[in-house]
């Protein structure tokens, strides 16, 4: 406890962010107070403009101030393929690699029956609208090699193929410059499975 109860405070919500403790919490605390106020200020102002304005895209789910996100504007992109992900981070991820130019569906979750969280509470119903609408012919699924990821991997392949439509996943194996004496087991099992003929 410092001396200050609005120092108190403010160590407390640091700690809602990810991977911050409370000894990193008060270094941040005290760091912005000593050293980084304008900033500290500025970044406060930031926050409250992007929870204030930052929602879901109305079509893909992920984050944009608009009403459809630039991806989905983008009438460059092949709307003929859709790449259907976990989170809006995966999309950061994706198009920071810059080698797709389809669309996207976030799922904003998984299928996890434990968590109590189904098809209804994912509303897999706007998916399904969006594969019906005709665009799409191409559904990429790139969800994480989880164990919810590969329950809900297996949900949409058998949605997607229902409405008629293609669908792949990506690959997973052994990662780039890595050595396959240091890749686990299952990864190596699993990049067999999914081998291509060259
Ligand atoms: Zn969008």
């Amino acid at each position: 406890m410092s001396s200050s109860p609005l120092l108190n405070q403010l160590i407390d919500s640091l700690q809602c962010m990810p991977g911050i403790g409370p000894k990193s919490a008060q270094r941040i605390a005290v760091t912005l107070l000593e050293k980084r106020r304008d900033r500290a200020v500025n970044m406060a102002n930031l926050l409250v403009q992007a929870m204030e304005q930052i929602k879901h895209c109305d079509l893909c789910r992920t984050f944009t101030e608009q009403f459809l996100c630039h991806i989905c504007q983008n009438t460059h992109r092949d709307p003929s393929v859709l790449c259907i992900v976990e989170a809006p981070m995966d999309v950061l991820a994706i198009e920071s690699t810059g080698a797709y130019q389809g669309l996207y569906f976030v799922l904003l979750g998984k299928i996890s029956p434990l968590d109590g969280v189904g098809p209804q509470e994912l509303k897999l119903s706007d998916l399904d609208r969006r594969l019906k609408s005709g665009q799409v012919s191409e559904v990429i699924l790139a969800l994480n090699p989880t164990v919810e990821g590969e329950a809900t991997s297996h949900y949409l392949t058998q949605m997607i193929k229902a409405a008629g439509k293609q669908v792949t996943r990506i690959a997973y194996g052994v990662p780039f410059g890595g050595e396959l004496e240091f890749v686990d087991s299952h990864t190596l099992q699993h990049a067999f499975g999914m081998r291509q003929r060259v």
